[in-house]
């Protein structure tokens, strides 16, 4: 079953939202939990609430450099100068402030008992030891209250998301030196087709070079799988039986590329059969009809369409959401952006399509989405050029200025 590109729709086709609900329902969160260091926490999934056990800040300081007062001793006067008896800086800690006194102070230091606000320096003048200060002065004004970000006892994250720049530096805030996360699933991945040669080799006549293996390491690796990286196995049943047998007891699910197709000569569906249970699914999509999905004994497989297009489209909208599922996101789906329509798709096509596209500026400088103009399964600089997909239903046409949902890769992987 080549991915066609006849759009007949059929009655056995499966929608994108049926077979993505089959194939989550299949998911099995990769369950083992481990405690992590911060600094490697980057991109792992948090596997438990993170509660902060102190305040944030732990106590009252100053927003600015500048003086720490009694804001009574100021009043509405215009100006008013006070001895300067003391000086904090971030780390130290203050003594007590007397009344019509003022305490040097720079931002972060804690304010000093006493002390109920602080005039920033740009409205002081030294004047010996002591400082003129224009009033009035409101209390309060640029103190950063104790817990005013976060309390103890709060619950700073959630499970289930993955961990960015932000969370951890949320998570070192609160003085968390480990993470509790899941492990990361490991992914063994393989690529079958004759005709492919490695990168940085001279291709024989007819042979093309395996990009598939490039691109699908670099999405698995990105999505914070373990790559197991099996290679191109040879057009043997024994060759295919005896990898999807080893990868099955390495890993904790099993991709490969190209040839799973009806009516060809296909050992990844042979060996399948023997191994486990395939289900060879037609979808309403394009690029990328034909998706299998089986077992080798318990590990999950899924294999992919052999055309690159195809492989990268129907990666981001189905194996990139049952990775995430294993991984243990709970958020699996991103919502789409509605965008205007930069272009025209006057053909209403039977599978939904996902066209490569990108946004940019219209001619009244407003953000629409543009379609790359090449929109055939085997070009693989589109994706390239592209930054996320179009998606256009199945029975639609799309004229210019329309409303469509825009899919940016980030959010899909
Ligand atoms: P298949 O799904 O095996 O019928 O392959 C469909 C098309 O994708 C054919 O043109 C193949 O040569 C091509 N193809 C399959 N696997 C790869 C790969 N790993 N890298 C690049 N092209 C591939
Ligand atoms: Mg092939």
């Amino acid at each position: 079953m080549p991915d066609c590109d006849c759009d007949r729709p059929q009655a056995d086709m499966l929608s994108v939202e049926s077979a993505r609900e089959r194939l989550l329902a299949g998911a099995r969160v990769v369950g083992d939990i481990q405690g992590v260091p911060l600094v490697e926490g980057h991109g792992r999934v948090l596997a438990e609430a993170l509660v902060s056990a102190v305040d944030v800040p732990p106590h009252d300081n100053s927003a600015m450099d500048g003086y720490a007062v009694h804001s009574a001793d100021l009043g509405a006067e215009a100006e008013v100068r006070q001895p300067v008896v003391q000086t904090i800086s971030a780390g130290a800690v203050g003594a007590a402030l007397a009344a019509g006194c003022a305490a040097r102070i720079f931002t972060g230091a804690p304010i000093p008992p006493g002390a109920d606000a602080v005039v920033m320096q740009e409205r002081c003048r030294v004047d010996g030891d002591g400082v003129i200060i224009r009033g009035p002065v409101r209390a309060g004004a640029h103190i950063r209250r104790a817990a005013e970000d976060i309390a103890v006892g709060q619950t700073i994250l959630a499970p289930g998301r993955r961990l960015r720049a932000q969370e951890l530096g949320l998570a070192a805030s609160v003085g968390c030196g480990t993470l509790p996360v899941y492990r990361r699933p490991r992914v063994a991945m393989f690529f079958t087709g004759d005709e492919l040669v490695e990168p940085g080799t001279t291709p024989r006549p007819g042979q093309i070079y395996d990009s598939n293996r490039y691109t699908l390491a670099g999405l698995l690796d990105g999505l914070g799988c373990e790559v197991v990286d099996l290679g191109v196995v040879a057009d043997t049943l024994e060759a295919t039986r005896a990898t999807l047998q080893a990868a099955a007891l390495e890993a904790d699910m099993v991709v490969s590329t190209g040839g799973v197709s009806v009516g060809e000569k296909d050992y990844v569906r042979l060996a399948l059969t023997e191994l486990g249970k395939l289900d060879l699914w037609r979808i309403r999509v394009k690029p990328g009809k034909p998706l299998a999905f089986g077992r080798v004994g318990e590990t999950p497989f899924i294999g992919l369409p052999g055309n690159p297009v195809s492989m990268f489209a129907t990666f981001c909208l189905f194996v990139a959401p049952f990775l995430k599922r294993m991984s243990g996101i709970e958020q699996v789906l991103s919502r789409p952006q509605r965008v205007a329509a930069g272009f025209e798709w006057p053909q209403a096509g039977g599978r939904r399509e996902f066209l490569r596209a990108r946004l940019a500026h219209g001619e009244n400088g407003a953000v629409e989405a543009e379609i790359h103009p090449h929109q055939g399964s085997g070009v693989l600089t589109s994706t390239v050029w592209a930054d996320g997909f179009v998606e256009v239903p199945e029975g639609t046409v799309v004229k210019h200025g329309d409303r469509v949902d825009y899919h940016p890769f980030e959010g899909l992987l």
